[in-house]
């Protein structure tokens, strides 16, 4: 079938996109679902900076690539082999797909799929190949689910199925800031009841950590970022300090304010600098735990007799070490419940047609979540 979906072929664009639009509205052909694919009609897609990063260069992936990972839709059609899904249902996005097969698979954490990540590195989907083709040659898909698109073909181990009756422009942020953010905070680090959080960076992930961390009982959340209109949110969300990392003397604030520091850091900018702040924050004894997607040459050093010293541990979190099908509609429920009031996240609605202004708007910092609104 013919569908409109939005084209990267070459990176590293200058900014603004509004001017230079890398990002190409294309018609291309999508191929029906083969053997433990969906096809799915895109009803809401936001723009996150993993996008970004592949836009800019910083994330390198091959091109021309289909981009868009965090998404909702209704499933039209589903291939042989297909268990659990239907035509009509409504679906989550997630943007690694398991295998169920392999050891990480095995022991219950999808999130490492190996063949899963080496799908997302090729542009394929799970199952070999792709389904999207230009006149002039087959288009890689995002992280095996390339939203901004009408329709997208994916493997079903890309999905979530949900039962709850919500907006889709709502329901599309739990496929990657509401699952990698909270995530982060309750699988990855446990944050526990009465505990010290400091949050680095408050983009849509960032945002949903502070929001986890309020929910999982933290009595301290500090919100740390160098934009002020991001410090003025995180607040009416429910920091209880906030402090702006263009001051020099950042962390010496933080550990005076603390008395030395938090209990559970989280850096989620990708950026070397906030993850020397979220390091150096972390109290004698806690964690610092990244979800940040930086250039992979990009270091980051610390004083290694600190590990020893002060017992400090740091940790990865890829997709919030989640579990989607379990973790998605229990986050799900706690949003409908009030619990954890993400929908507060949902800053902009634009068109797929408005896609290069959408990214610029995104990299000023100013927003949380971007929607393309799409479908009927
Ligand atoms: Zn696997
Ligand atoms: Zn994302």
């Amino acid at each position: 079938m013919k569908i409109r979906s939005a084209i990267l072929r070459t990176s590293g664009a200058t900014q603004p996109y509004a001017q230079s639009r890398p990002i190409h509205i294309e018609e291309i052909e999508l191929d029906g679902p083969q053997e433990g694919e969906v096809l799915i009609q895109i009803m809401a897609a936001s723009l996150c900076h993993s996008d970004l990063s592949v836009i800019n260069g910083s994330r390198p992936r091959p091109l021309p690539m289909a981009l868009g990972h965090e998404a909702a839709g209704v499933v039209k059609e589903v291939g042989a082999g297909v268990e659990g899904f239907e035509p009509g249902d409504k679906v989550i996005c997630v943007f690694v797909p398991s295998c169920g097969q392999c050891i990480p698979c095995a022991e219950g954490r999808p999130a490492l799929c190996e063949p899963g990540a080496k799908s997302n590195g090729d542009g394929t989907l799970l199952g070999g190949g792709q389904r999207l083709h230009a006149e002039d040659g087959k288009i890689g898909h995002h992280v095996g689910v390339s939203a901004f698109s009408e329709y997208a073909v994916v493997s079903q181990s890309s999905l979530v199925k949900v039962e709850e009756d919500l907006p889709f422009e709502k329901l599309a942020l739990f496929g990657c800031a509401v699952i990698t953010g909270v995530g982060a905070v309750v699988n990855t680090a446990k944050v526990q009841l009465g505990s010290s959080v400091a949050i680095v960076g408050l983009g849509g992930i960032g945002l949903s950590a502070l929001l986890g961390a309020i929910s999982a009982g933290a009595r301290e959340v500090i919100a740390i970022d160098i934009n002020s209109h991001k410090l003025e949110q995180a607040k009416e969300l429910g920091a209880t300090a906030v402090f702006n990392s263009k001051d020099t003397d950042v962390v010496e604030r933080v550990k005076a304010y603390t008395n030395g520091g938090v209990d559970f850091a989280f850096e989620t900018a990708g950026v070397v600098q906030a993850m020397e702040v979220a390091y150096a924050i972390t109290k004698r004894g806690g964690t610092t735990t990244t979800t940040g997607l930086p250039h992979p040459k990009h270091k980051f050093s610390f004083p290694y007799v600190t590990l020893t010293a002060e017992e400090k541990t740091l940790k990865g979190s890829y997709l919030g070490s989640c579990v989607p099908k379990r973790d998605i509609p229990n986050y799900l429920l706690m949003m409908k419940t009030g619990k954890l009031p993400v929908d507060q996240l949902l800053s902009n609605i634009i068109t797929l047609d408005e896609i290069n202004e959408g990214f610029d708007l995104l990299a000023t910092g100013d927003n949380s979540r971007i929607i393309i609104k799409m479908g009927e």
